[in-house]
């Protein structure tokens, strides 16, 4: 079965009522091949640009009060690894997290997963565990089941790892905007919709737009290679004078909960 991935950038517009551009590539990589093979750059719909409240760094809509997450702002020197999807479960990968307690988020596609290991639950002692839908269908399409892809994950994940995810990340990191989505996630839980402003692939970063900076948002993928890009991850950081955080200390579980 083939996973569909997908890296964005986003970059601040220079007038007033427009805002953060998303720029995507799609990438499509089998669950055996590590080999991508690059598509033509796609923007993301009309409906993903409607005009916000925004700053460069955060999106804020107006309601439901839902945020979206492109890099966090902090005077702290900290970045945020985040990996995603999860059908491929790389032991070296998770043998370097543990032997660096390294923080990671995990934002898992609940249909995919098999954590029979408890894989997941052990990458993410030092993280946390979070909702990147379903099936991975982009929340862009009005054919999308929403409730399904949100609402069935936040169950799902709750059940298999014993904590309901408050994070997000649209599959594609699309259709965040759509009224709908919002409504449907802000309904089961969801509090951010976290996206990236790094990404690292294949051992290196690539698409960092302005470089690794205080609050950056790393983008990974469990795939064979995850080692590799952790690694990628923790040097690129720490040549910026930076060093891995929790997710979860900065976007906090509202409580109670
Ligand atoms: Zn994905």
């Amino acid at each position: 079965m083939a996973v569909f991935r997908a890296r964005a950038v986003a970059v601040a517009a220079g007038v007033p009522a427009a805002f953060a551009v998303l720029a995507g590539l799609l990438t499509v990589c089998s669950t055996t091949a590590t080999a991508t093979a690059a598509e033509p750059a796609r923007v993301v719909s009309a409906a993903d640009q409607r005009p916000w409240s925004v700053t460069r760094d955060l999106v804020r809509t107006a309601r439901p009060p839902m945020a979206v997450t492109f890099h966090l702002p902090t005077a702290d020197r900290v970045v945020f690894i985040t990996i995603d999807d999860g059908v491929h479960k790389d032991t070296k990968g998770l043998r370097y997290v543990e032997a660096t307690k390294l923080p990671v988020t995990a934002f898992l596609t609940a249909w995919t997963i098999k954590d029979r290991a408890r894989y997941f639950s052990r990458i993410t002692r030092w993280g946390s565990i979070q909702n990147h839908s379903a099936t991975h269908t982009s929340m862009a399409l009005s054919t999308t089941d929403l409730e399904h892809e949100i609402c069935y994950s936040q169950r799902a994940l709750s059940k298999d790892f014993g904590t309901t995810p408050w994070l997000m990340r649209p599959p594609y990191g699309a259709g965040f905007a759509r009224m709908e989505t919002q409504v449907t996630a802000a309904r089961c839980g969801i509090d951010d919709f976290v996206m990236w402003d790094a990404v690292v692939e294949n051992g290196r970063l690539v698409d960092v737009g302005n470089g690794l900076r205080p609050g950056s948002v790393i983008l990974l993928h469990f795939t064979p290679n995850l080692e590799k890009d952790l690694k990628a991850a923790v040097r690129a950081a720490r040549a910026a004078g930076l060093k891995p955080a929790d997710l979860a200390d900065y976007l906090p579980a509202p409580s109670p909960r």
